[in-house]
This record gives structure tokens, sequence and C-alpha cells, in this order.
């Protein structure tokens, strides 16, 4: 077994604390990670607060994981010791079923493992994610990380930026879209690259002012105060797509009414309350309101190798572990410029 040392929340919205655990040693399919970077995503603090229902304790987060392979197993092809690697959302799937044949396996019927809080496919042993030093993953879900992109800046692309690239491709945004992105955190920072990066005309959706000049640096074209009614009817009906990266309970209905006549509100964002607006607000106007997760492996790959040769990654604030609950704070007061990414290092 490989000895593993981390960062675990015992219980639901526990502190996180020290933890050592076991992984298990390399099979003939895995590849074994010495992870260098890990993000921190909103998801994270969903998980620990266990905001959905389904976390499992003792939880070590993180889905968002840069490292370098030190073993591979004997079938192992796509890696050798020594090469960067990344690990996201996914560690397992049926690898079966319909979806997981088309690369779709986030939409998998026959049963995904998350890279925390899961159970692998033998029904006992719970995944523990990224806030750790190893990790042993099959290489079907172990992405390739060029030597060309920054591992920290990279690490948050294994979740904010498929999350956010996924959609962007599958509703075919670009030159002649106007897009909104809701919310200035993890997720939308990379939606304004990648949206800008498409061709798309860019405007964030934010409840804080002193986003407006970061948000333009980023790439958008525009801003809007959300809090500011003057500003939020300037753009009624306007958007042909939204994206909607909000964490928290939100009014869906301001954002339906700045979509054009069928116009997409596609959400990312995860906020444990339903989603309420009136049938009325969809029909007279042929509207939709869509979902994303994440993306699957060939997209992952292929949004690492576009991030790669468009030199895009994320903006971030490199932290040691023990600042974990200091970040997680800040997160929630929307204070973050724009992924929080853990130093392993500090694990030390
Ligand atoms: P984040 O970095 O914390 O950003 C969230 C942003 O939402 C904030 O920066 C803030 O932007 C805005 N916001 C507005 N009201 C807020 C409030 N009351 N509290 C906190 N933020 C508020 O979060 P993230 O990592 O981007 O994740 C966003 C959501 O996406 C989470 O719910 C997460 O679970 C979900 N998620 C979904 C997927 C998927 O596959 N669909 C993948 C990853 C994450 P402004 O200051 O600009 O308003
Ligand atoms: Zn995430
Ligand atoms: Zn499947």
């Amino acid at each position: 077994m490989i000895s593993t040392k981390a960062y675990a929340a015992q219980a639901a919205a526990a502190t996180l604390t020290p933890y050592n655990f076991e992984r298990r040693d390399p099979g003939p399919h895995d590849v074994l990670i010495d992870i260098l970077f890990c993000g921190v995503c909103h998801t994270d603090i969903h998980f620990i607060n266990n905001d959905w229902g389904f976390s499992i304790y003792p939880m070590v987060p993180g889905h968002e994981i840069v490292g370098r392979v030190t073993a591979v197993g004997d079938h192992v092809k796509k890696f050798k010791a020594g090469d960067m690697a990344g690990v996201g959302c996914l560690v397992d799937s049926c690898r079966e079923c319909d979806y997981c044949n088309e690369g779709l396996e986030q939409y998998c019927q026959g049963g995904n493992v998350f890279t925390y809080s899961g159970l692998e496919k033998d029904g006992k042993t719970v995944t523990q994610g990224g806030y750790s030093n190893k990790i042993v993953v099959d290489e079907r879900f172990v992405l390739k990380v060029s030597e060309k992109l920054s591992p920290a800046h990279a690490a948050p692309l294994l979740c904010a930026g498929i999350t956010t690239y996924s959609p962007l491709r599958h509703w075919k945004v670009g030159k002649g879209h106007k897009i909104g992105i809701i919310g200035l955190g993890g997720l939308g920072h990379m939606a304004i690259k990648f949206a800008a990066s498409f061709g798309a005309e860019v405007t964030v959706l934010s409840t804080s002012p002193n986003k407006k000049d970061d948000a333009l640096k980023l790439g958008a074209h525009n801003f809007v105060v959300t809090k500011d009614e003057e500003q939020v009817k300037a753009v009624a009906s306007t958007f042909d797509f939204i994206l909607d990266t909000l964490s928290a309970s939100h009014d869906y209905n301001m954002y339906v009414g700045m979509l054009k006549v069928d116009g997409t509100l596609i959400c990312v964002g995860l906020p444990p309350e339903p989603i309420n607006t009136p049938a009325f607000n969809l029909v007279f106007a042929r509207k939709c309101i869509a979902g994303s997760l994440i993306g699957g492996l060939p997209e992952t790959q292929e949004m690492l190798d576009y991030c790669a040769a468009h030199n895009i990654v994320s903006d971030v604030e490199i932290i040691p572990i023990q600042k974990i609950q200091e970040a997680y704070e800040r997160m929630l007061k929307s204070d973050i410029k724009y992924r929080f990414v853990i130093d392993m290092a500090s694990l030390g």
C-alpha cells in the first residue's frame, strides 16, 4: 500500500485537519502520481458541508490535480515516469454504457466514480481526492498536461476549465454570439477566457462592482453589476447564451429576462435550491434552461491541448494547505482572484 499524507474533513462542516491514509498499490493499468498542486473548487465547500446530501467522511477533497508520474503499471501505454499528468473530477466509470463509449463518462449510466467522496467499483473503498501528496488512478482517467503549461496555473483547468469549455463547445458559442457569464469566480474567469477566445462578445454579470477592471483584463467586453436595476434593464433580451456559475441561491427570472428569443441559460453552478421560473418566461420567447456537468475524458484532453496551444491558464493565488480554511472563508465572501491552488509541498 502507498502511505499518503493529506488534509481531511472528519465530519460535515468540520475544519480540515492533517490525515494519513493508504492508497492501493498501482495495478497493471494504474498510474501513480506525486501531486504538485491541487485547485480549490467551490464544490469542495459544498461537499465538506454535505450541501447535496451524499458526502462520505473522512473526506479528502480536491479534484483539480496536477503532478508528476512516478510509477506506472505493466499495461499502461499513455504514461511513463516523469510525465506531467492531471486528474479531474472522475477516476472511474462503468466503461460499457453508450455515454462511456462516446467519451461522455460524466453522464455514465452504469455508475461513475467521483475523485473524492465516491465509492470504487468494489462498492466499499471510498475515493479520496487531491489535497494529498499522492494518487493512484487508472490511466483512462489520467490526462496529459503539456510541459508548456505551469502546473500550478494548469491545475484549475481540470475542473473549472473543462466545466466551462464543455458547454461553450456543446452549444457552439463563438463569433456573432453575445454571451453573459454570471459570477466572476473560479469557473467564471475561465468562462470569460474561453468564450472570448472562441470569438463571442462577453459580458460579465457580477454582484461585485470592484471586479470590473479584472473582468475586462481577462477578456470580457462588457461588465454589468447585477445589483443595479438600471444596468440590468439595459441588457434585457440581449444575450444568445448565459452561463450561470453561481454557487449560492439566486433569482433565475432576472437572468431569463436577459435572454433573446431562442436564448439559452446554461447552468453549471450548483446551489442546493431548485431552479424556479414561471413557464411563461420560457414559453413566450422559446427560451431554454439547460445544465452541463464537467466534461468527458476525451474533451478534457482536447481542452488541455487547446490551452497549451493558445496559452490559456487560470489566474491563481497559491496557498499552503495550512491556509485552506482562510481560502474557503474568502471564497464565500467572493474575495477571490480567481482560483486558490494548494502547493502540496506544504504537506511536508
Ligand atoms: P467561486 O470561485 O466561489 O465563484 C462563485 C462566484 O459566484 C463568486 O465569485 C461570485 O461572483 C458569485 N456569487 C454571487 N453571489 C454569491 C454568494 N452569495 N456567495 C458566493 N458567491 C457568490 O465558485 P466556483 O468554484 O466557480 O463554483 C461555482 C459553482 O459551480 C459551485 O456551485 C460549484 O459546485 C459548481 N460547479 C459545477 C460544476 C459542474 O460540472 N457543473 C463543476 C465545478 C463547479 P461575483 O462576485 O462576480 O458575483
Ligand atoms: Zn470542481
Ligand atoms: Zn458508463
